[in-house]
């Protein structure tokens, strides 16, 4: 059984320092890559350090999550394409997208949705896949992607809209994945359950989002790569599949969606 764990952050200091167990027991658990995201500038250097460290196991989606942005664009995006022309095992733009949860003031909003669209331009010029961020934004993050007419592969993170938000998504954009994480194990994961039941599950990818979110029977502490485990069986049960069968499946399209070659 192998698992790729799609969304994670082991450059996060907590996991950092730890990221020798870490590897050791995501490996001893099935899961034998992992695309650390960058949420910060600061995050490039050791997302790169720990793709040098662990060339076949640590890949890297670099972008400027969206309230990481300093306020000057044009700034922003020079080091944006400076990480993204150094760093190692480069298979993503991430995380980008909006995040109205702190502050839903327009003139936040409109720089957020600024920034996604020129990240958006981005990874169509270097032909990059993108990972999505979306918090209190569903609308306005479906409008900005969709209007941007971006034809590669795209992840919606933690993907925590309805089965009717989804479908949408489908309608517009075939190569749309949607990223599931430790939430499925939660006790009221009723919708991202119906979602598991009702979207064709060739859209479904891992994640962790380590060392946030972490899975039952864990929740409360700090997460980890292994983790995802807990997650898959969580599938595979809502699905009535094979576990291993799943894993492989998810796998293999996981593989595709990042263009990462083993
Ligand atoms: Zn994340």
């Amino acid at each position: 059984m192998k698992i790729i764990d799609t969304h994670t952050h082991m450059n996060e200091e907590r996991l950092y320092k730890d990221r020798i167990h870490i590897y050791q027991k995501a490996i001893e658990n099935g899961v034998v890559k992992v695309i650390n995201n960058a949420d910060t500038f600061e995050s490039y250097q050791p997302i790169n350090d720990l793709a040098q460290e662990f060339p076949s196991f640590c890949y890297s989606a670099i972008g400027i999550f969206p309230t990481a942005g300093s306020g000057n664009l044009n700034e922003d995006l020079l080091k944006l394409e400076d990480g993204l022309n150094s760093v190692h095992n480069l298979v993503a733009v991430g995380e980008i997208g909006l995040d109205y949860h702190m502050d839903n003031s327009k003139e936040t909003k409109q720089k957020q949705k600024e920034l996604f669209n020129a990240q958006i331009k981005v990874a169509e010029k270097h032909q990059l896949p993108l990972i999505i961020h979306s918090r209190d934004a569903e609308a306005d993050t479906f409008n900005v992607l969709i209007d941007s007419g971006f034809e590669g592969n795209v992840t919606l993170h933690c993907f925590s809209g309805s089965f009717q938000m989804a479908l949408r998504y489908l309608r517009h954009k075939k190569n749309i994945y949607f990223g599931i994480g430790g939430v499925l194990t939660f006790k009221n994961a009723q919708r991202l359950v119906e979602v598991i039941q009702r979207v064709p599950e060739d859209h479904f990818v891992l994640e962790t989002d380590a060392p946030f979110l972490t899975p039952e029977p864990f929740r409360g502490k700090l997460n980890e790569p292994a983790n995802v485990t807990y997650v898959l069986e969580k599938m595979a049960e809502i699905l009535h599949k094979d576990k291993e069968q799943l894993a492989d499946e998810i796998y293999q399209r996981s593989l595709k969606i990042y263009g990462i070659h083993e």
